[in-house]
């Protein structure tokens, strides 16, 4: 057949199942399978996002190891040439990386960088995603519960058809 390791054939084939399903979609459908509801690529938010979702107050960005330098990560190669071109070129990824988390996190927003490498560990990157969206949420807390607060009808009062419907789903 080929010359290629174990290891590499992995990878190759982990490759050519993701060249239809860009890694994105990868981890959209994950969240999707997961219950998370998400917003893609908001143009108004610093570097644009992958995935954003509202609720937890976190957005995602699915990079390529190679292109994002993720460190201490074997994809995370330098070309045999042009050395000093593709340093700079890594170097602006880097620095506009570091840019765009550092202004969302001035908003507010909590910054998941997922790497492509991750998506082969799909068990441990759900782990990874679901604690991390679980702590954002109980930060935000206590502006949820005044969110509740403000817009939940008194009980008793049938303020309308869909406020009785989350009531008795609360309670069941
Ligand atoms: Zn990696």
């Amino acid at each position: 057949m080929d010359n290629l390791t174990p290891e590499q054939r992995r990878y190759t084939m982990f490759q050519v199942k993701s060249s239809n399903t860009k890694p994105e979609m990868f981890v959209r459908s994950l969240l999707h399978r997961l219950g998370y509801r998400f917003r893609l690529h908001r143009d108004d938010l610093p570097g644009k996002p992958d995935i954003v979702l509202p609720k937890y107050k976190s957005v995602i960005f699915v990079h390529g190891c190679f292109w994002h330098r993720h460190e201490n990560c074997k994809h995370a190669t330098m070309p045999k040439s042009n050395v000093e071109y593709w340093e700079k070129k890594f170097a602006r990824n880097v620095a506009r990386d570091k840019w765009a988390k550092a202004e969302l996190e001035l908003q507010g927003w909590r910054v998941v960088v997922v790497w492509e490498c991750e998506l082969r560990e799909v068990e441990s990157l759900v782990d990874r995603l679901e604690r991390t969206l679980r702590d954002a949420v109980s930060m935000s807390e206590p502006f949820a519960y005044r969110k509740v607060a403000e817009t939940m009808a008194p009980y008793g009062s049938k303020k309308s058809k869909n406020d009785d419907d989350s009531e008795s789903k609360t309670l069941s």
